[in-house]
């Protein structure tokens, strides 16, 4: 089992040192619970793994799968960047402390005045489109402005699946056929291109699809180098190293991954004499997915055509089973260690259908009133829920050497409405 489970002599489930049934009796459910100390050994473990195979490493987190600003705060205390995707990421990301060249900005299909934002802020941006390009000259004087570019490194997309988001179907990135004529017209411009960027796809366990990409992009990199006057001052390799969220699955050889990749790296940057560009690549599910449960209790047991396990939360508090059919491993936290002796459907609040965190899934005798922990709830957990039902979203809970800090407050029925107008006419008088 490498899901980041500890199991106490309660056999209870701990999070962070903590029993999950304790922080569930303090805060209520649902919540969710974020280890501190995890984060910081999934950052450090990536760091080391490249760093010691090439000096001018960094990693920027990408901040999409967890914007809390305590975790941002870790982060930023790790010496880690910021990998934003949206204009509020970016203000996030200052706003946590983060200086502005510590932050790349990647946006897809963005507007002039957020691009204006961006460069107001002094972040850098990697574009992602011709049109894009052009539209930023008009808006701001490029003179000089640092910028990078995605590209779309067209790689075996037939044969693996994860590169979908790199393959002809994808709308992201620059294709290479036409990278040499961007970044000379990005020069012409007025522009300092000085980076390259690729993201090929999420929860990669196998390097293999990885490793390929690297190679697609130094290609395009390194014809760049020699067809332009571009001098790079680095190469993004994006995010998607994934973790297991079955106990079966393996867990990515960080070690070796690093290894494999930078010696592809330095291989290259030999190859075209490309000097020591910094390596930068963009993790986000790797940092901060195994760090938190959400807990949830249990209020109905109900045998109809299924036996459903119902509990006190849904998929505006936990979208990824009902969005992609994710698997998350559940634990009944207050009996830890039983054995499973029937498949149940464990079912959320959500007046919908859809609305199961697990299909016939193995578990232990459960009651009314046991307390199920979700595992691998730190990334595009918290950031996607939402308010569907007039559910107000749930509350957030830090875990630090044995202690449990509250980091986000419970919305209120308030919260619901506050951004609301309702014209004076339809008021009741
Ligand atoms: C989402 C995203 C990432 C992170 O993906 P993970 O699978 O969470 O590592 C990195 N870079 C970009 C540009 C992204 O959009």
């Amino acid at each position: 089992m490498n899901l980041n489970l500890k199991i106490n002599e309660k056999k209870h489930a701990e999070i962070g040192g903590i029993d999950c049934n304790d922080i569930a009796s303090e805060f209520g459910t649902p919540l969710y619970v974020i280890d501190e100390e995890r984060i910081r050994d999934n950052y450090n473990r990536v760091y080391n793994a490249f760093s010691k195979n090439y000096k001018n490493f960094k990693i920027f987190y990408a901040c999409k799968a967890n914007t809390n600003l305590a975790v941002m705060r870790i982060l930023e205390s790790e010496g880690s960047s910021i990998d934003a995707v949206s204009t509020g990421e970016v203000y996030t990301a200052l706003k946590s402390g983060f200086t502005s060249d510590r932050i790349l900005f990647t946006g897809n299909n963005v507007r002039d005045d957020e691009m204006d934002y961006v460069h107001n802020s002094n972040v850098r941006i990697n574009v992602d489109s011709i049109s894009q390009l052009k539209r930023l000259a008009k808006i701001i004087n490029p003179d000089g402005y640092k910028i990078s570019f995605r590209v779309n490194p067209n790689v075996g997309a037939g044969h693996h699946k994860h590169c979908i988001t790199g393959g002809p179907m994808s709308k992201f990135g620059i294709m290479e056929e036409e990278a040499v004529e961007v970044y000379k017209l990005a020069i012409d411009l007025g522009f300092k291109p000085v980076g390259m960027h690729s993201h090929i796809g999420s929860g990669i366990l196998n390097p293999e699809p990885f490793k390929l990409a690297t190679e697609a992009m130094m290609k395009i990199a390194g014809n760049v180098f020699e067809n332009t006057d571009v001098d790079f001052e680095f190469l993004d390799f994006g995010g998607g190293l994934g973790i297991p969220y079955k106990p079966e699955e393996p867990i990515l050889d960080i070690e070796n991954f690093a290894k494999e990749i930078t010696s592809i790296y330095k291989g290259k940057l030999d190859e075209y004499g490309m000097g020591k560009p910094d390596l930068y690549i963009e993790p986000g599910r790797y940092i901060v997915g195994d760090a938190s449960y959400l807990l949830t209790r249990v209020n109905t047991v109900k045998q109809s055509y299924r036996k459903f396990i119902g509990v006190d939360s849904g998929f505006n508090t936990l979208l990824r089973p009902s969005m992609y059919e994710s698997y998350h491993h559940i634990v009944v936290a207050n009996k830890a260690n039983e054995k499973a002796v029937e498949n149940v459907d464990v079912a959320g609040n959500v007046c919908e259908s859809g609305d199961l965190f697990a299909r016939d899934r193995p578990l232990p005798k459960i009651d009314e009133g046991d307390l199920i922990a979700i595992l691998n709830s730190g990334a595009y957990a918290f950031s996607m829920s939402s308010q569907y039902n007039s559910r107000p979203r749930v509350a957030e809970v830090l875990v630090n050497d044995g202690g449990a800090e509250l980091i986000r407050e419970k919305e209120t029925y308030e919260d619901l409405y506050t951004k609301q107008i309702v014209p004076k006419r339809l008021l009741k008088d």
